[in-house]
């Protein structure tokens, strides 16, 4: 199996190595069934799930496409590196058949009995441990889901109905229009100061991971609206959003996937692509948009898709400039810039153990998730910003350790042995500047629409600014679909109808 360039691991005998195996990788890394002189129905940039998606879809049916990335494999901020046979998921993980775009292509590719769970139950240390300051109380996993989906419910309760009726679906953008406003107008930090009255110390430190975990930076940068629309997506119920959102993962990996629409838009003898190619400029010019990338290679098509992360859209060149609220909607990036860090512990033991606390020693949350074919306990961590006092840089493994560690339960802390860390620095990640989106108070408000909006031929895709699962591969496989369908169709942006200004169509 090929090595991509990214993500790193350490063992105590090895130390530190970077670059990891995957299936995702792509050599060679370029290939045209197309003279690359001629002019292509469309360019897509980037090879995450909006991109490999509309490739698939425009190079199906029937449009010369050309799919150009940055990265040596597929699938963006998602992707699996296999190590010792067991694939850890780097990026993007858990999927549902209550996310319905991705679970239409889950289904579509074959993989719908390749689902295997987080969180088992069985093993020797089978409980949640909850760290607030430096107190600790081990409990149940009932007790557990009982007191974090009590306080997440609490949190989120806004209007005394669990916005069961104000946001009934969250699919829909048109609905409870002012209350959404309002919300946008509060941070975390905000919502919290109104209800932190009401919560013990130990809850107040179980809502603040699970806050910090969902929004990746300070409580006073994450919008309240974000973590609304994940309630509402999570049924409004308490345990919705866990059931849904961490609990599922793919057995075969993310890459499997991206590797089956890959090799399916590729029979389509439609798909030309260029991996290792970072795209710096795009120019729309008399109906045909001119790709030139950072080395200096040129590419023209009648259409652009572009699926550049929101936190990367800065670095790129667009002629003619973009609009002054696309602009301005780009300058307010993305504030999650959390760190997601896989650990193996030495045996089973910890197979069904999770944890939260704050303020941690930069991570707030752990969990065990499968184990190893060694028979090691897997645990995926999350922590935030590395730039923010909560968090730590991956550049140091004894800080990682450390973190782990306080997450432990206290009398077990001397005895745990660390056989492996696995992880993908995304905020030190030239082509993400960040992990999942999630926006600051109000620019969803402001910005969602003019991200949405096509510039003359060149159309965006993204999870960073889709409808429904905002943030998640579910959203950037809707994104990718139905910005595809446009092109394919040659009719207006379908998404708000109200907001196109663009020429397509
Ligand atoms: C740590 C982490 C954990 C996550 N966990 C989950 C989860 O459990 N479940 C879930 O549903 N979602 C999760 N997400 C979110 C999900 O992975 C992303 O929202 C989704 O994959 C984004 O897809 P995308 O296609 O919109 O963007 P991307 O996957 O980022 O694709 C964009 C592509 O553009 C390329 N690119 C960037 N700049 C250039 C350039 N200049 N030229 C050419 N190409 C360029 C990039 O390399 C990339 O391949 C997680 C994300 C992260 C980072």
């Amino acid at each position: 199996m090929a090595n991509s360039a990214g993500g790193f691991t350490w063992t105590p005998s090895a130390g530190r190595r970077k670059g990891l195996p995957t299936i995702g990788a792509v050599q060679p890394p370029s290939y045209s069934p197309q003279p690359s002189s001629k002019v292509h129905d469309v360019i897509v940039i980037g090879a995450g799930y909006a991109g490999l998606i509309a490739a698939r879809d425009l190079a199906t049916q029937g449009k010369t496409t050309l799919l150009l990335e940055a990265r040596d494999r597929l699938g963006g901020r998602t992707w699996n590196a296999t190590i010792n046979g067991f694939n850890y998921e780097m990026g993007g993980t858990w999927v549902h058949w209550h996310m319905p775009h991705i679970y239409r292509e889950i289904s579509y590719y074959g993989l719908h009995n390749d689902f295997i769970v987080t969180q088992n139950p069985g093993s020797k240390e089978d409980y949640f441990t909850a760290t607030t300051g430096s107190k600790q109380r081990n409990m149940s996993h009932e007790e557990e889901a009982t007191i974090a989906g009590r306080v997440l419910r609490k949190f989120c309760n806004v209007d005394g109905e669990d916005l069961r009726h104000s946001w009934k679906y969250p699919f829909a953008t048109d609905q409870s229009q002012k209350l959404m406003a309002q919300c946008d107008k509060l941070s975390c930090k905000d919502r919290l100061e109104e209800i932190r009255d009401q919560l013990s110390p130990e809850e107040l430190s179980i809502l603040e991971s699970q806050l910090l975990q969902m929004g990746g930076s300070s409580l006073e940068k994450i919008g309240l609206l974000g973590v609304l629309l994940w309630w509402s997506l999570g049924s409004h119920t308490p345990t919705g959003l866990n059931d849904i959102a961490l609990h599922t993962r793919l057995r075969s990996g993310q890459s499997e996937l991206h590797r089956r629409i890959f090799e399916h838009a590729k029979s389509s003898g439609n798909l030309s692509y260029s991996f290792q190619t970072p795209v710096h400029r795009l120019e729309d010019a008399d109906d045909i948009v001119t790709v030139t990338s950072r080395d200096g290679q040129v590419w023209k098509a009648k259409s652009v898709i572009c699926t550049i992360p929101l936190n990367v859209l800065p670095s790129i060149d667009f002629g003619p400039p973009l609009p002054a609220d696309k602009l301005e909607a780009i300058q307010h990036k993305s504030v999650n810039r959390c760190n997601k860090v896989h650990v193996d512990l030495n045996g089973p033991d910890y197979l069904s153990w999770t944890s939260l606390g704050t303020p941690g020693k930069g991570l707030v949350s752990a969990f065990g998730d499968h184990l190893t074919n060694a028979s090691n306990s897997h645990l995926v961590c999350f922590g935030p910003d590395p730039d923010t006092p909560l968090g730590i840089s991956l550049d140091d493994t004894e800080s990682i350790k450390s973190a782990v560690t306080h997450l432990l339960p206290k009398d077990k802390q001397e005895e745990v042995i660390i056989n492996r860390i696995v992880s993908h620095d995304w905020n030190d990640d030239e082509f993400a500047n960040g992990t999942w989106c999630f926006m600051e108070p109000e620019a969803t408000t402001k910005y969602l629409l003019a991200l949405q909006r096509p510039h003359g031929n060149i159309l965006f895709a993204s999870a960073d600014w889709s409808d429904g699962w905002r943030g998640w591969i579910d959203g950037a496989v809707q994104s990718g679909t139905t910005v595809a369908k446009t092109v394919i169709l040659q009719k207006g942006y379908p998404t708000h109808a109200a907001s196109v200004e663009g020429k397509v169509g």
